[in-house]
């Protein structure tokens, strides 16, 4: 079967070529005839029809000769110039279809290839690698979630049976109640957060900037964390400049200062400190958050930023790992920065930059 094919292809290519070969000897014979005949009235010569009609035929056959030896050699380095490369680049893209995204097709050599398809090959290659760090956040996006919605799911069930049990005093009622209340904010909260990061990823949100007094909006977001400081006795230190206007979007910008505000109180132990501190330069504000708490390793530190990254499980019932990952976005839209310095054990600094307009 398979040679009948090649047999096939062949009988086609010469079909194809013989044609056309058939067709430049006959021309060039044609032309060669008309000039023989030309040079034969001016200078007087004579010529038998027999010899004229053997200076045919060998031109003729002189003309396909050569043209099928050309047309072999070009063939065969078509076949590894051209055909080789393309062939290696479509077997890869149709693995990439079946869903392999580890395949890489190697670069041809310069002098076998035009440099192009290596162009081409280099940018497939980058192309393989986009897709397969995407796919694998996908997957473990989707792990993750489902991870996360198991925890408090099963907390809720737990406390949802609780409940059914006859004869429960009041008190064990309100706190089973609290139980399933809490893991549906919990819940909620990470489905809110989840769709904000979506939307920031998505760029659906387009910043809407405007001019407003950054010190200002500090100030607020962090009064709303008075009862926490309060409750847990974490002194409150500040050092914010007055009446510095920024142009930025406050809204996603309050979101950066809540999250480190509730990461600050919520990783400093009681008696700790929060200090927060915001100095603006001509084109930049700086707002630098830190905390007394826990503190986190260099190998955290690494980490904090990515999608439901916890470094400190001890409170993850109080978060999801989305927070650092929502905040390093929203800094990122505003084409500003954010760093952070941490000792285990002694507490953390987060300093974000960004630009005043
Ligand atoms: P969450 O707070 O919900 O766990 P985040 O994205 O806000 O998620 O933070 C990710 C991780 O970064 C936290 O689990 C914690 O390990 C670390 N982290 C963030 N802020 C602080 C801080 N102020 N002190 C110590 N560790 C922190």
């Amino acid at each position: 079967m398979k040679k009948q094919n090649r047999i096939r292809k062949i009988l086609k290519w010469l079909n194809h070529y013989f044609i056309f070969f058939l067709f430049i000897a006959f021309i060039i014979t044609c032309c060669t005839m008309l000039f023989v005949s030309a040079l034969r009235n001016s200078l007087n010569i004579t010529l038998t029809e027999e010899n004229i009609s053997t200076a045919a035929k060998l031109t003729f056959l002189n003309v396909i000769l050569l043209s099928l030896v050309f047309t072999v050699i070009d063939t065969v380095r078509r076949k590894l110039t051209v055909e080789r490369p393309i062939k290696k680049i479509t077997d890869a893209a149709e693995k990439i279809v079946h869903g392999d995204f580890s395949v890489r097709v190697k670069p041809q050599s310069r002098f076998a290839t035009d440099e192009n398809f290596n162009n081409v090959i280099d940018c497939f290659n980058k192309m393989a690698e986009e897709l397969g760090s995407v796919e694998t956040l996908r997957t473990d996006f989707i792990a993750n979630v489902s991870h996360e919605m198991k925890t408090p799911l099963a907390v809720m069930q737990n406390y949802g049976t609780l409940l059914q049990m006859p004869g429960l005093s009041e008190e064990k009622r309100i706190e089973y109640a609290k139980g399933v209340t809490d893991g549906a904010r919990r819940m909620a909260d990470m489905m809110t957060n989840i769709l904000k990061l979506n939307r920031l990823e998505n760029q659906q949100i387009y910043p809407q900037v405007t001019e407003f007094d950054l010190g200002e909006q500090l100030c607020e977001c962090l009064l709303q964390y008075e009862n926490v400081w309060e409750k847990s006795g974490i002194e409150i230190e500040t050092d914010i400049a007055e009446n510095i206007k920024v142009k930025a979007d406050a809204e996603l910008l309050s979101h950066v200062w809540n999250n480190l505000f509730s990461n600050a109180f919520k990783f400093t132990p009681p008696g700790g400190k929060v200090t927060v501190s915001f100095t603006a330069t001509e084109h930049h504000a700086i707002v630098k958050v830190t905390d007394t708490g826990c503190g986190m390793t260099p190998e955290t530190g690494k980490h904090i930023f990515e999608k439901f990254y916890q470094g400190d499980t001890s409170h993850s019932v109080q978060g999801n790992g989305l927070g650092l990952a929502l905040v390093k976005r929203v800094v990122d839209i505003m084409h500003g920065e954010i760093s952070v310095e941490s000792t285990l054990g002694k507490g953390s600094s987060f300093t974000v930059k960004i630009g005043r307009c």
